[in-house]
């Protein structure tokens, strides 16, 4: 039986839902009808953090905003995926594009939308506040609700049990200018 650190050892790609995991879920609207998202600080610098591992990520919502290309930026996404009708068909472009292999991708969803992906990656993840599928369907549940600091959670998880996390902490006390925290 495939365990909870069998998966985590392996991931190498983190792939987000945006609604509901990077955000609380909310979407507003300005008077001229644009949308309104807000994001939490914490799960940005674990975004500089897994980037600074190595490691690569991906966007990928059913929905279509510019707020989500500017954070994406600020986050040094790898590839975002707006509008996407089919996630688990988009993933799979990304997948071949890249060569990597599902086991490769930790997948974070909140809602029945997110299932396809992630009963096919190496590690489904769920946010605390997700629809019962999709906590049913993952492997990891985190204790952070969507925007909270849930993908945070899941970063350091990863990085712990790949043993990177104390290369990381040290790297952020000394600023010792290694550009690697392989161990
Ligand atoms: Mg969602």
């Amino acid at each position: 039986m495939t365990t909870l650190l069998d998966r985590l050892l392996k991931i190498d790609w983190l792939v987000l839902d945006v609604d509901g995991v990077l955000t609380e879920g909310h979407i507003g609207y300005d008077d001229h009808g644009l949308e309104q998202k807000s994001f939490h600080v914490r799960d940005g610098s674990g975004m500089k953090i897994w980037r600074f591992a190595g490691k690569q990520a991906a966007l990928l919502t059913g929905r279509s905003s510019r707020i989500v290309e500017v954070r994406a930026r600020e986050l040094e996404v790898t590839r975002v995926m707006q509008g996407a009708v089919d996630k688990w068909e988009s993933l799979q472009s990304l997948l071949k594009e890249i060569g990597a292999k599902p086991e490769q991708i930790c997948a974070m969803g909140d809602d029945v939308v997110d299932l396809g992906v992630m009963s096919r990656c190496g590690l489904a993840v769920a946010v605390a506040d997700a629809c019962p599928e999709a906590r049913s369907a993952a492997q990891y549940v985190t204790r952070a609700r969507g925007g909270r600091g849930a993908v945070r959670e899941v970063i350091e998880l990863i990085l712990r049990a790949q043993g990177h996390w104390h290369g990381v902490v040290e790297h952020y006390m000394h600023r010792t200018p290694t550009g690697s925290i392989e161990s």
